[in-house]
């Protein structure tokens, strides 16, 4: 018998997915009206959306929450929510690394957004759902942590 393709999840992880599965959106929650990347600025995005709620993201939360599998699976092992950033080793040397900023956004179909990150990466699409469903306001913030 081969055990491939199975794939196992922690409790956590696993309400986890429920809870983002059950939380269907309607399409005008996640159709955005006007997006404002503010690359040279180097601040972050703001969509408005079609249902009339407004969203914005600075650049280190969209790094930090990079929905690519790589990231996803890199803070599901560190217990950390999308948007929040690594914690840093005490260290004797100490390093400065650029606020996170995008140096190329490419849209993708009619769906969703591509960052290419000062960093390098590049694999994460965030798709409007994704976005809304992470809105940073203080009522979506609010709604997340009653879940
Ligand atoms: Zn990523
Ligand atoms: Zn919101």
């Amino acid at each position: 018998m081969s055990h491939d393709g199975i794939k196992i999840v922690s409790a956590e992880e696993a309400r986890r997915d429920a809870s983002q599965e059950q939380m269907k959106l309607p399409v005008e929650a996640t159709t955005p009206l006007k997006i404002r990347v503010m690359k040279t600025e180097g601040t972050g995005v703001e969509i408005d959306w079609k249902d009339g709620h407004k969203s914005a993201w600075n650049f280190a939360w969209l790094r930090n929450g990079c929905p690519c599998a790589t990231c996803h699976e890199e803070r599901g092992k560190s217990g950390r929510v999308p948007g929040e950033a690594k914690p840093r080793a005490q260290a004797l040397l100490m390093m400065y690394e650029a606020p996170p900023r995008p140096v190329e956004v490419t849209p993708v179909g009619k769906y969703a957004v591509k960052f290419k990150w000062n960093d390098g990466h590049e694999a994460g699409i965030y798709s409007w759902e994704y976005l809304r469903k992470v809105c940073q306001c203080a009522e979506c913030k609010a709604k997340a942590d009653l879940m």
